[in-house]
């Protein structure tokens, strides 16, 4: 399998090489030059396979002969063990034909997950055939950070440096971060704020004479083409859970960077019947303004309760514009280009053929609470913020009761008690059994200035073979 840039201009990479790299060289982002395509046949058979396994035969053609066959099973064996459900995405009835798929049974609680803890498998076995070590930089507000550095503990080619603001993340996120223990696991506070973070990392990439030519940085966040691989899984787990493919799905995915419900997208053109994909963001709806005006335009950032959805631009859009532009990179970039300097619109052909693929709903912190106790008082049952806004989603843009609707469930409601409290319900989510005692577990972090020059100074020192 190839993958090529979605810009048009970088040179086109197998398997490894797109798991090593963050951005291609031209700014674009990786995807495959083809899509493996699944008869209906087929997929029909893999009824009843435990997930990994279907995960699998899901990604196998994705990774191709980077990875023998045998070797690649075992990496995912061990990758889904870890998940506390036998069934790792397990799915609870909220309704008649209405369902919340559990994505967070994983160490961090969250469906990134998923993705991390193969990432992490995956970048450890490439490294150790090419006798190669990375340093994954990373910024983070909140859950990307932590379920990364979970995904990486155990590697032995990586070194983890996570930045996030200091004092600027709750409590239960920084503890999942800086309890986890292992040498090649760094936190760094940083003196500043989120987007201090982030350029940091953004400028340590474009330029990393600072590591003085002895490792190479690598990125872990959703433009990672990996991580957008092992989330096709759970959209046929569902569905043949479900009756699949026999009768079509429909799916509300939270989406903040586009990463997930790009992953629908995809099973839906590998050959999963799936009906409807409805896009739920919170009041950080450039999405959404897109969907229903096509305009691309960027607000200002509102913090808003599902802080994990708090996004000015979407970066794996990018794919989905490529996609709906003929994959012409040229035209892609160009757009972009524009898009960083104002609002800018699509082709209306290419614009109608979106709202086909899609639809879209936009809901806020009131109605987002209004969800989380409405859904308690129904069913005894607690969403946490980001899957609130799915399921709200999913109720608004429905269309076809006959339809089983499914509402991708992306965070555990232990990880945001604060949303749960402003819905007015007095129950308090308990953390589940193996972070029961998060308070007590040790923290390990170092505080630094909002300073470029000391943050990589440090990196530079403090990886394993500095
Ligand atoms: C990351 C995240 C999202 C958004 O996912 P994208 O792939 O960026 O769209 C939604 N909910 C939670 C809990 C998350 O951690």
């Amino acid at each position: 399998m190839r993958y090529i840039s979605t810009r048009g201009e970088a040179p086109a990479l197998g398997f490894e090489d797109v798991l090593l790299t963050g951005l291609a060289t031209d700014g674009g982002l990786y995807v495959p030059e083809s899509l493996p395509h699944f008869s209906l046949e087929e997929i029909r058979s893999w009824r009843g396979l435990p997930y990994s396994e279907l995960a699998f035969k899901v990604m196998h053609p994705f990774v191709d002969d980077a990875i023998p066959a045998d070797d690649f099973r075992k990496m995912l064996d061990e990758t889904y063990a870890v998940f506390a459900h036998k069934a790792v995405a397990p799915l609870v009835q909220l309704d008649t034909n209405e369902w919340v798929m559990e994505l967070f049974r994983g160490p961090t609680l969250a469906f990134k997950d998923f993705a991390l803890q193969l990432l992490g498998r995956l970048l450890d076995y490439v490294l150790e055939k090419r006798k190669q070590h990375v340093v994954i930089m990373g910024a983070t507000s909140g859950d990307t950070g932590s379920a990364a550095i979970e995904g990486c503990r155990r590697c032995e080619h990586v070194d983890i440096f996570i930045l996030h603001p200091h004092q600027r993340v709750s409590e239960v996120q920084r503890r999942q971060m800086t309890t986890v223990q292992g040498d090649n696991i760094h936190n760094i506070a940083v003196r500043g704020n989120f987007d201090d973070c982030q350029r940091m990392v953004k400028e340590s990439f474009g330029n990393q004479s600072f590591l003085g030519g002895k490792t190479q940085l690598a990125a872990v966040n959703s433009i990672n083409w990996a991580r957008i691989m092992a989330q096709i899984v759970y959209y046929f787990h569902a569905s043949l859970a479900l009756g699949g493919p026999d009768r079509s799905m429909a799916f509300s995915v939270p989406t903040g960077n586009f990463g997930d419900i790009f992953a629908g997208y995809l099973a839906k053109k590998m050959g999963l019947p799936i009906s409807q994909l409805v896009i739920a963001t919170n009041r950080n709806d450039i999405l959404h303004r897109f969907m229903s005006g096509n305009k691309y335009e960027q607000h200002k950032l509102e913090h808003t309760l599902s802080p994990s959805m708090d996004i000015m631009v979407s970066s794996n859009f990018e794919r989905l514009l490529f996609d709906l532009h003929g994959r012409d990179g040229l035209a892609v970039k160009t757009l972009l280009e524009n898009a960083a300097k104002g609002p800018v619109s699509i082709e209306d052909y290419r614009w109608k053929h979106a709202r086909k693929l899609f639809d879209s709903d936009a809901v806020d912190d009131k109605t987002t609470c209004d969800t989380i106790r409405e859904i308690y008082e129904q069913n005894e049952y607690l969403l946490d913020p980001h899957t609130a806004i799915g399921v709200r989603a999913a109720r608004n843009c429905r269309r076809d009761p006959a339809v089983p609707m499914i509402t991708l469930g992306t965070a555990h409601p232990a990880k945001f008690p604060d949303a749960v409290a402003e819905s007015g319900l007095t129950v308090e989510p308990p953390l589940p059994a193996h972070m029961a005692d998060l308070f007590e577990r040790e923290e390990r972090y170092t505080v630094l200035d909002n300073d470029i020059a000391g943050v990589q100074e440090f990196i530079a020192k403090h990886w394993k073979n500095a």
